[in-house]
């Protein structure tokens, strides 16, 4: 695996890349992987002829007060990780490299990227947007790969590269879990124990309403009720949000159909982790 750390080296050996007819698919992280992320990578092995991953803690989408000094690094062991799915390219440059003294543009998704994540995380998306858009920049990538984990990133991105008329196909990969049911994350390493065992509630509410809605329930207002009862009978978290939105405009729907997402994001300890998953 070829550790490239400049734009400039970058765009060199993807051109070459993209020069042999190559496939090429991208998998951008912040890195500390996990099998969530490493799914990705094998979607993406197993559809293109050349894999690029990165690793870029993007300080752009961390406010002030959020976990940016203390985000997970564990470079040689993703390293490691990358190496034996078999990654062609990894990106992994400094912060200077990505926005030297002097570089002012941002991308900002309106509307779209002002909901869920965006609401609660001002100018979060406006940071996802711009350090992913400055990835495809340099890498070309024909496909790209995200998780549905982060599925309101993902609403947001689809609009950026419609919007923008970005040449990538973006790819959606399902949520890989714990086995008791834990959506993996690179945060769940902040958690302790007891708050491990507490951070179970989001799952346990989305089954229950997956459940609900299996059995016949449609009303957001009867399902957001029953879910918040749940999440509520676990002291140990803070609610963020629960939502029942359209999936590409993350807008509130009024009754769930085929394709609706149902999002969940809570604070266990100081810890913020969100779940969700896609009606059947
Ligand atoms: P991150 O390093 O947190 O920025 O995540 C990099 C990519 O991995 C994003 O597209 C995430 O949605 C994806 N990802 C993170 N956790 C999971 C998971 N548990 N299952 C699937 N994809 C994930």
């Amino acid at each position: 695996m070829r550790i490239v750390t400049t734009v400039a080296e970058m765009q060199s050996v993807c051109r070459e890349l993209r020069m042999r007819g190559s496939v090429l698919g991208f998998v951008p992280t912040m890195g500390a992987l996990h099998e969530g992320h490493l799914s990705l990578v094998r979607r993406a092995r197993s559809e293109c002829d050349a894999v690029v991953a990165s690793i870029f803690v993007n300080p752009l989408q961390f406010a002030p007060g959020e976990d940016l000094a203390r985000y997970p690094r564990t470079f040689g062991e993703d390293c490691k990780l990358l190496e034996a799915e078999r990654v062609d390219v990894l990106f992994a440059p400094e912060v200077v490299e990505m926005y030297p003294n002097g570089s002012v543009t941002t991308v900002v998704v309106s509307e779209v990227g002002d909901r869920l994540d965006g609401a609660s995380r001002p100018g979060h998306f406006a940071g996802v947007a711009t350090v992913v858009a400055k990835l495809f920049h340099v890498v070309g990538p024909t496909r790209a790969y995200f998780g549905q984990k982060d599925a309101a990133q993902l609403a947001v991105l689809r609009q950026m590269v419609r919007d923008l008329n970005f040449d990538v196909e973006l790819v959606g990969c399902a949520i890989v879990r714990d086995t008791d049911g834990l959506a993996l994350s690179s945060r769940n390493k902040f958690l302790s124990a007891i708050e491990r065992k507490q951070a179970l509630v989001l799952y346990r509410t989305l089954l229950r309403l997956e459940q609900m809605i299996t059995e016949g329930e449609r009303q957001s207002i009867t399902l957001l009720r029953a879910g918040m009862e749940a999440l509520n009978a676990e002291a140990g978290i803070r609610v963020d949000y629960l939502a029942i939105v359209d999936a590409t405009t993350l807008l509130p729907v009024t009754s769930v159909e085929t394709g609706t997402l149902v999002a969940v994001a809570a604070y266990v300890g100081s810890t913020r982790l969100i779940d969700n998953f896609l009606v059947a």
